[in-house]
């Protein structure tokens, strides 16, 4: 019973990014006309060091994944690991960056909620015929599986079921592939995360791993994170995994992968181009700079690498 009601409060994290994200996307932070489908405006004001960290969080796991495309061309995987709402496939589709498939995983009910916003909202479904060839479309509340975008209803903890529902949508462990965890570790305890991170490490050759979440957070400023999460119901139980960037790296290299990279929010933002970061930062004028460090240094971006096809994926930096 306990799982149950953490799980609900996990889930439910899933509306507080979608949500954060469109009222940036509203104030001009970065374009994504496909949010609007998925959830409203929020009514009250974020304050412009959350937009801004929502920023630095969507340009910085762009550029990462932008730079695997390319070293790949595109002929690859991307395995969106609780995916949310996420609106990535649409904004890939529309730049001509689709590979040659991408999954998202999320637990059933999200995903219920997910293909039923699809389902009734063309200008989300189009995309996905468009892509789409061959055999007729197969969708049900708790999948959809086209020839370009699947969706998978599967709990994260349990791997063998995960591995069976991606290889029924034809889930190819021989494709260099790109997986991608944002904001969803955390919530897993230490030994979950740990036997994702092996599991991927032994079924795929080639892959990349991005990941993004909170870290630094034994000290003052991460304690009150986490207790206003816990005043939420939810436990961040994977929190000693994320005392620093050191143990995010050790965590990937640890369980099979060959290099691993952690840098902390705040070197990500110094690293994304001047003149768009000039751009955003006229959008709302923030007093309080401090803070804004402060928020960027419980967050990081963690990426490794194995690359048994000789990529140079090692190479990728922000
Ligand atoms: N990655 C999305 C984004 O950045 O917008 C959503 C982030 S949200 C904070 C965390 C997501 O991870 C939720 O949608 C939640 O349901 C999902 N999640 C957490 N633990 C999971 C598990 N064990 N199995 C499947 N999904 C999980």
């Amino acid at each position: 019973r306990d799982v149950e009601i953490s799980d609900e409060a996990v889930r439910g994290t899933c509306d507080d990014a979608s949500l954060c994200k469109r009222y940036a996307v509203n104030v001009g932070y970065w374009k994504d006309p496909y949010l609007d489908y998925f959830v409203r405006l929020p009514k009250e004001r974020k304050a412009p060091e959350i937009s801004r960290g929502y920023y630095a969080r969507v340009q910085g796991v762009g550029r990462l994944l932008k730079a695997f495309l390319q070293k790949t061309e595109c002929n690859c995987q991307i395995i969106n690991l609780g995916a949310g709402m996420d609106t990535l496939f649409w904004k890939l589709k529309d730049e001509n960056l689709l590979p040659i498939k991408y999954f998202e995983v999320d637990f059933p009910s999200i995903v219920t909620r997910k293909i039923h916003n699809i389902k009734s909202k063309p200008p989300l479904s189009k995309p996905i015929m468009e892509s789409h060839s061959g055999e007729s479309l197969l969708m049900d509340a708790h999948s959809l599986d086209s020839s370009r975008y699947a969706i998978v209803g599967a709990d994260l903890r349990e791997l063998p079921k995960l591995e069976e529902k991606l290889k029924k949508c034809n889930m190819d462990p021989h494709l260099p592939t790109l997986l991608l965890a944002e904001c969803v570790l955390i919530y897993m305890t230490q030994d979950h995360s740990a036997n994702l991170l092996k599991w991927v490490a032994g079924l795929f050759q080639t892959a990349m791993f991005i990941n993004y979440e909170q870290v630094n957070m034994s000290d003052r400023f991460g304690q009150i994170m986490v207790e206003n999460l816990q005043s939420r119901k939810c436990s961040l139980v994977g929190v000693d995994d994320c005392r620093s960037l050191d143990s995010q790296k050790e965590r990937f290299l640890q369980n099979g992968w060959e290099t691993a990279n952690a840098i902390d929010m705040m070197k990500a933002y110094n690293c994304l181009p001047k003149d768009d970061v000039r751009r955003i930062e006229a959008l709302e004028f923030l007093d309080e700079k401090e803070l804004l460090e402060q928020l960027m240094q419980h967050y990081c971006l963690c990426w490794a690498t194995k690359d048994s096809s000789n990529l140079g994926l090692a190479e990728i930096a922000l």
